[in-house]
């Protein structure tokens, strides 16, 4: 599947535009990918999404599990894609001292033994429990429902693993992911795009090992999976991004704050999820140039202002101020409560967009550096 061209690279670094078309429309990269788990983006409408430049929306497989039959995912002109669902079953192993998140944001306790008795693996794929029922997802299951789903691009079906795992763990982690990718491979499902994922922990000769092999498979691009901190995220792409194929495109997997997508975008990621646009909405922070304000504080009660000036978020540019949205969030009727919810998260969702188009256009004039080092003093230079 032609799907993915490069527009431009940049000659500072290994940052890169591109268009990659599906079925739903034209997405250009570097892409913000929005996460609405449950197929939709609680608030939202699908036209008050498209008002908030994005450009592509990824759902969960674990959870649209028991609705895939319904086609549950209809955002319109917005692409979609799909997680195997792997992340979910695998991670269900272990308890909140040892999680493999996506990214870790705190020091994983070196105490914890890392057990997997919650969870059983075969070469076929994981049993585990769910609210009490024994269940089985391996990878030519999750290609299945992935099709009936119905997303534009979806993703293989791997073996995640958690910073505590060992070397001997990772590597034989390895080998399962290699053979679940060949089997969702031939289980690809139609016109959709197939995404392989590129896993090996921290360990550099891993993932070399991991990028070779997954990187020569007939998959239409690649994901890169696996649990870091932000000073890991530049090392490991590093190791990575060399073996993948030039051609095709890039997705960093549940990385997204503002520091992290532009470590990701210079070393060659095109697409990256995280929730944090949405989730951060939800907990009333919102964001500025010059980094974040948590409008749920009080002082924000009296406070006139819009949330930001120049911001052209379908919030500000009613001039809908930070009084009226603090106002909204502390009404108990159920209603106005959710109206405060969604301009919050037509804000948020419209500043990481934004942000990705002016980072576009700062590669089409390979000022990419030059605009990271602007951004990221202004944002971390707070209030
Ligand atoms: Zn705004």
């Amino acid at each position: 599947m032609h799907m993915f061209t490069i527009i431009k690279k940049d000659r500072n670094s290994k940052a890169r535009l591109g268009v990659l078309k599906t079925a739903h429309g034209i997405v250009k990269t570097p892409s913000y990918v929005i996460v609405g788990t449950y197929g939709q983006i609680r608030y939202l409408s699908p036209s008050d999404i498209k008002k908030t430049k994005t450009q592509l929306i990824i759902a969960n497989t674990f959870h649209l599990w028991k609705v895939a039959n319904k086609k549950p995912l209809k955002f319109g002109k917005i692409s979609t894609m799909t997680d195997s669902g792997g992340f979910q079953v695998l991670s269900l192993a272990f308890s909140d001292k040892n999680k493999a998140g996506k990214f870790m944001t705190g020091t994983p306790d070196a105490n914890t033994k890392l057990k997997r008795d919650k969870i059983k693996i075969t070469s076929n794929g994981v049993y585990f429990a769910f609210n009490g029922k024994r269940l089985f997802l391996g990878p030519e299951l999750s290609m299945k429902i992935q099709e009936k789903i119905g997303a534009d691009i979806v993703f293989a079906f791997d073996h995640i693993t958690s910073p505590l795992d060992t070397y001997a763990y990772n590597k034989k982690a390895l080998e399962l992911t290699d053979k679940w990718a060949k089997i969702c491979l031939k289980h690809k499902g139609k016109n959709q795009a197939l995404f392989g994922i590129v896993q090996g922990g921290l360990f550099k000769d891993l993932r070399i090992k991991s990028a070779k092999s997954i990187g020569t498979m007939t998959f239409d691009g690649f994901g890169i999976g696996g649990s870091y901190t932000k000073k890991q995220i530049a090392k490991v792409l590093k190791w990575i991004i060399p073996h993948l194929p030039e051609e095709k495109p890039r997705h960093l997997l549940g990385v997204g704050k503002i520091e992290d997508i532009f470590e990701a975008v210079e070393n060659g990621i095109d697409t990256f999820d995280c929730v944090i646009p949405t989730r951060e909405a939800r907990h009333g922070r919102l964001y500025t140039k010059k980094g974040t304000i948590d409008i749920r504080r009080g002082y924000f009660s009296k406070d006139k202002k819009v949330i930001e000036p120049s911001c052209g978020c379908p919030t500000c540019s009613k001039k809908i101020s930070r009084s009226q949205i603090s106002a909204l969030l502390k009404n108990p009727i159920r209603k106005q409560n959710t109206k405060g919810q969604r301009l919050c998260l037509m804000h948020n969702m419209w500043f990481f967009n934004n942000l990705l188009e002016k980072i576009r256009k700062s590669i089409a004039k390979n000022r990419f550096i030059e605009f990271k080092k602007k951004t990221l003093t202004n944002f971390l230079s707070q209030y």
